[in-house]
């Protein structure tokens, strides 16, 4: 690669959803702060969510200006759309600088675009590639990509044993290779993609960090995946305060109701409050919903939960008046804020990768209700390897009932285990706060990749 001025600017290119925009701006912030250019390339309807002082943004098109995936209500038509548009859109932007003092001279990709590579490629620029879920769920699927694993998997083939990692049984797995088989074509293609040029990355980046997944003494074992650690990634006023000011991960889909959440939080008791959100995607049944409702109702525990507005009438009839006195329903929030206020005992989650390592960062006891995609796996880490929670069975019709609830809330506010919870909790925050912080392993890991661009320029591997 020729030899240029700027010390470094990197394009990053989420897929434009809440749960890839998050970390992946934040690791934009992160890179900012060392002082190289950061530039987040994201698409017109996301664009105007973004809100970081210290990261440029650029547009890219899917094709799909107005509201992307929705507007085209086809997936598999909307992935193809991306990557036509997305490829010339993005190849604009590196022309745009080319002859500026910032030359791109690296493209971090979110894993779900694995064509930014070619990109990459095509302009003689660094290419790595950002997966924003969890290590063990993208070793999973490596292993499924790589025919290692072979496909339909059976629950007599599990537990399935990864090298290095945690023994994965039939339904830890992602129900895209599992239940799910059949069902969403387009979605498990766009998992597999992830891994088919991979190895021509400089490098792969997890949200994740070191001791996090990786089972004991599984640390010296070849992995079927290998990629640099450099999470949690969550705004450092949470962890260990980095960056002055970073209270927030600059960008929200959903106008978030702070004000209201925080004074309602001020007038209740510490500890007394279950924090219930299921993040930006997922949609549940109608009964699933009443389940849940009619659980929180029996726990008698004060609750604050997040329900967008789609999801705000399979409520059931009654039950926004009756629940007044104990709940607040909002339609969206500053979850950090939220699970940062002392309020807060617990929070109910659907086991989103992000939603799992802001409990975990923050040392918040979960319960978690996982619903599909990699949620499960998520879940059982919080019960099963950190324990720092439980997870909420659901029964043979595919439902988590009411009792199951109560019993996993209970569990964490006055069951036998409850205080072994808060201490793990409290410990693997610790750890979170370590590995961020200045020399911490996440921290170094990230300063590697830096290096890389201000020592070495050679186009290899980092
Ligand atoms: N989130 C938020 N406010 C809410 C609900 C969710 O800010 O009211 C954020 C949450 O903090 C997390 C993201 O949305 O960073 C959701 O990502 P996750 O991976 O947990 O779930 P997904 O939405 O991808 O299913």
């Amino acid at each position: 690669m020729e030899e240029k001025k700027c010390r470094g600017h990197v394009v990053l290119m989420p897929y434009p959803a809440q749960g890839h925009l998050n970390p992946i701006l934040q690791f934009a912030k992160r890179l900012a702060a060392t002082g190289l250019k950061a530039t987040l390339a994201t698409t017109p309807y996301t664009v105007k969510a973004i809100f970081a002082p210290t990261v440029a943004v650029e547009t890219i098109s899917d094709g799909f200006d107005e509201s992307g995936s929705r507007q085209a209500g086809n997936a598999e038509l909307y992935i193809e759309s991306f990557k036509i548009n997305g490829s010339r859109t993005l190849s604009e932007i590196i022309h745009k600088y080319h002859d500026s003092d910032s030359p791109v001279n690296c493209i971090v990709y979110d894993s779900f675009l694995p064509w930014g590579l070619d990109v990459a490629e095509k302009h003689g620029v660094y290419g790595a590639c950002f997966f924003t879920n969890s290590l063990t769920v993208c070793s999973a699927l490596c292993a499924v990509q790589r025919g290692i694993v072979k496909l339909p998997i059976k629950p007599e083939d599990t537990p399935l044993f990864l090298p290095g990692l945690h023994p994965l049984n039939y339904n830890d797995l992602p129900t895209f290779v599992t239940r799910h088989l059949h069902a969403y074509p387009a979605y498990l293609s766009l998992l597999m993609s992830q891994f088919s040029n991979i190895d021509k990355a400089c490098c792969s980046f997890v949200n994740g960090f070191k001791g996090l997944e990786e089972a004991e003494g599984g640390r010296e074992t070849p992995k079927v995946f290998s990629a640099k650690l450099i999470g949690p990634m969550i705004p450092l006023a949470y962890l260990d305060g980095g960056i002055e000011g970073d209270k927030g991960y600059g960008s929200s889909l959903w106008k978030p109701l702070s004000k209201e959440c925080m004074e309602w939080l001020e007038t209740k008791e510490a500890e007394s409050v279950a924090f219930v959100s299921f993040g930006s995607m997922g949609a549940m049944s109608e009964k699933q919903m009443e389940e849940i409702a009619e659980g929180l109702k029996e726990s008698r525990l004060n609750f604050l939960w997040v329900v967008r507005d789609t999801e705000k009438t399979k409520l059931p009839d009654g039950f926004l008046e009756s629940s007044k006195e104990k709940g607040l329903i909002v339609p969206w929030c500053n979850q950090l804020e939220v699970l940062a206020h002392e309020a807060v005992g617990c929070f109910v989650t659907h086991c989103g990768w992000n939603s799992t390592l802001e409990g975990l960062s923050l040392g918040v006891p979960m319960v978690g209700v996982p619903q599909w995609t990699d949620q499960f796996c998520d879940a059982k880490f919080i019960e099963e390897v950190w324990k720092v929670g439980v997870w909420a069975k659901e029964d043979p019709e595919g439902v988590v009932r009411r009792e199951e609830i109560v019993r996993c809330l209970k569990d964490l506010v006055q069951g036998e285990r409850s205080q072994e919870i808060k201490q793990n909790a409290k410990k693997w925050s610790e750890l979170a706060k370590e590995v961020s912080s200045e020399g911490g392993s996440s921290d170094m890991s990230i300063k590697e990749f830096v290096d890389h661009f201000t020592i070495s320029r050679g186009n290899g591997k980092v």
